[in-house]
Formats: C-alpha cells, sequence, structure tokens
C-alpha cells in the first residue's frame, strides 16, 4: 500500500530539560553589570581586543583576561534576520529581529533583539533595516541580571 506523507501517523510530545548554569565570575560580573545599565567587555592584554559580552580568557590568543570595561551602548547592525515564525524556547513572541551589533569600540558581535520599529509588514522591514544602521541599547524598567534586561536596540534617530 502505497502511503503519503500526511497519511503518516504523528505523535506530539514535549520534552523538558531543567537545567542549572553556573555563570562563574566572568559572566556574573557581566550579568550584574546589566542590573545598572552597563555593559561590560573585557580587553584582550595581548591583542587588544575588546570582547562583549565578558571573556575569561581570549579565544584567539587563550591568554587569561582581567581587564573588565564598560563599552559604549550604540553600535551597528552587522547582520539582521526578522522571524516571523515562533517555535519552542524562543526568548520572546514573533515578529522579531535578531541581530549581530557590533558595539561601538568592540572587536566582536553582540547578539541581540532590534526593536522600537513597526514590524508588521516585511517588505517595509527590509525598507527599514539596514546592515551598518545605528543602534542603541533600550533599557526595561525591572532588571533581573538577565540579557533581556536590555528590552532591544532601537535605530538612533
Ligand atoms: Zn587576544
Amino acid at each position: 500500500m502505497e502511503m503519503k506523507h500526511e497519511d503518516y501517523y504523528i505523535l506530539e510530545d514535549q520534552v523538558s530539560i531543567p537545567y542549572e548554569n553556573a555563570y562563574g565570575l566572568t559572566w556574573t560580573r557581566f550579568f550584574e553589570g546589566l542590573k545598572s545599565e552597563k555593559i561590560f567587555g573585557s580587553r584582550c592584554g595581548k591583542c587588544n581586543r575588546v570582547l562583549v559580552p565578558m571573556r575569561s580568557y581570549c579565544p584567539r590568543c587563550f591568554i587569561e583576561i582581567d581587564d573588565t570595561i564598560e563599552v559604549s551602548q550604540e553600535g551597528a547592525i552587522v547582520a539582521w534576520v526578522l522571524t516571523e515564525y515562533e517555535y519552542f524556547g524562543m526568548p520572546t513572541k514573533p515578529p522579531f529581529i535578531g541581530a549581530l551589533i557590533r558595539l561601538d569600540g568592540t572587536d566582536c558581535e553582540f547578539v541581540h533583539l532590534v526593536g522600537g520599529i513597526d514590524l508588521s509588514n516585511p517588505d517595509q522591514v527590509r525598507k527599514t533595516v539596514k546592515n551598518g544602521m545605528k543602534v542603541r541599547a533600550v533599557w526595561k524598567e525591572e532588571k533581573k541580571g538577565h540579557i533581556l534586561d536590555i528590552k532591544y536596540f532601537e535605530p538612533v534617530k
């Protein structure tokens, strides 16, 4: 008997994996900074690159980093994607824009959301949001020491 894909039985289920992630000193400092609206990065003493979020070591030089600096809350979009479909475990409800943002004075991309713009029309979003566009952090009123204490990055007018 020939079966089509839509004839197959489908088991719908859900798997939940509770876990704890120990942040250690470096990430604890980073998330503490968010509570007071500061974004902390680390400067490598050898290659001088500024990495954000903070790192305990430089992944290029393989040396320990203990130079913490507050970085700019403004930067430029390097790449972005408009997400319209929802899947399990998303940090926020779609539609939203996930982006790689190069904060001013840093040497790597910071992954976050871009908001403060109308996302109802994808064609309009593509005309509005461009790589290289300047953005700045918008903070939530209540902070928890979580990456989403930064609500999103909004275009700088
Ligand atoms: Zn380095």
